[in-house]
């Protein structure tokens, strides 16, 4: 049976992945007043909608099918290129439908449990905090932007999971690892007139913390993101892929090391009590 849900909640990350997709280039469009750096030929906003929008090819503008459109499948069987002017499709949408679905796939193998309608219900409201952080993801990856509407709209969600887990909660532990998450960055946001680190960081930061709710995670994540992010800026540098100067979006390990440290941050934790390396 655990299979049966297994296979289900990854069909359902990819269909959310190919929604991500789709959604972040909508939203980062329909911020953009002069649409013809974009589009070739004249484009009516309404095609751009979020909610009734038809998805079109970028280059040729071409209305796709529905089966243009199946997750992964169509891209595949297409060879990444749109089947009517044969233009290259971005290797971002199958990524992005991948991890959305191996993450769904991980949360359901690895999430403590789900045996009451409580637990099912805080489930359903962590994995949809956790496809707004995929879109987030994406955002930062691509534009450097994390949109704070987005952020908003998870802490508003995020409020509803905590309410529903409070008994497990300390309260002191959750204003902590609320003001860890954020605190570092706003300071750092603050002593750099926002050179080093954007406002968006900080909101981002402040959410991940409240969300994991326990002020040694929230040390776990500032300290995990900050080793990935310059493991992977110095390989970057040495790649010569970037120079020093450039600047690398944050925000997408700020949210890989969130993913990791909620699944597997308490177990870390266990083991390395038990190997007296905390004291
Ligand atoms: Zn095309």
């Amino acid at each position: 049976m655990k299979s049966f849900y297994l296979i289900f909640v990854g069909f359902i990350g990819l269909s959310v992945g190919s929604f991500i997709n789709a959604f972040t280039w909508r939203y980062y469009l329909k911020n953009i007043t002069d649409l013809r750096h974009f589009f070739k030929k004249p484009v009516d906003k309404k095609d751009l909608s979020i909610v009734s929008g038809r998805s079109m090819c970028p280059n040729c503008q071409h209305k796709l099918a529905y089966f243009d459109l199946i997750p992964l499948l169509s891209w595949t069987l297409l060879k990444g290129k749109c089947r009517y002017c044969h233009s290259r499709i971005s290797i971002q949408y199958p990524l992005v439908e991948i991890f959305s679905a191996a993450v769904s796939v991980v949360y359901l193998l690895f999430w403590p449990s789900i045996s009451n309608t409580r637990q099912l219900m805080s489930f359903i409201l962590i994995i949809l905090i956790v496809y707004g952080l995929i879109s987030l993801l994406v955002f930062d990856f691509k534009w450097y932007i994390l949109p704070s509407n987005i952020i908003y709209f998870l802490f508003f969600l995020g409020i509803f999971y905590v309410t529903l887990n409070i008994s497990k909660i300390n309260i002191a532990s959750l204003i902590l690892s609320t003001i860890i998450g954020g605190g570092l960055f706003y300071f750092l946001h603050i002593f750099s007139s926002g050179k080093w680190i954007g406002g968006g960081d900080v909101r981002l930061g402040f959410l991940l913390g409240f969300i994991l709710g326990n002020f040694s995670l929230a040390i776990m994540l500032i300290f995990l993101a900050s080793l990935i992010g310059s493991v992977f800026s110095i390989l970057l540098i040495s790649l010569r892929r970037v120079s020093i100067k450039s600047s690398i979006p944050f925000g997408p390990f700020l949210i890989i090391s969130f993913m990791i440290v909620q699944l597997f941050g308490k177990t870390i934790l266990i083991w390395a009590k038990n190997h007296y390396l905390i004291v």
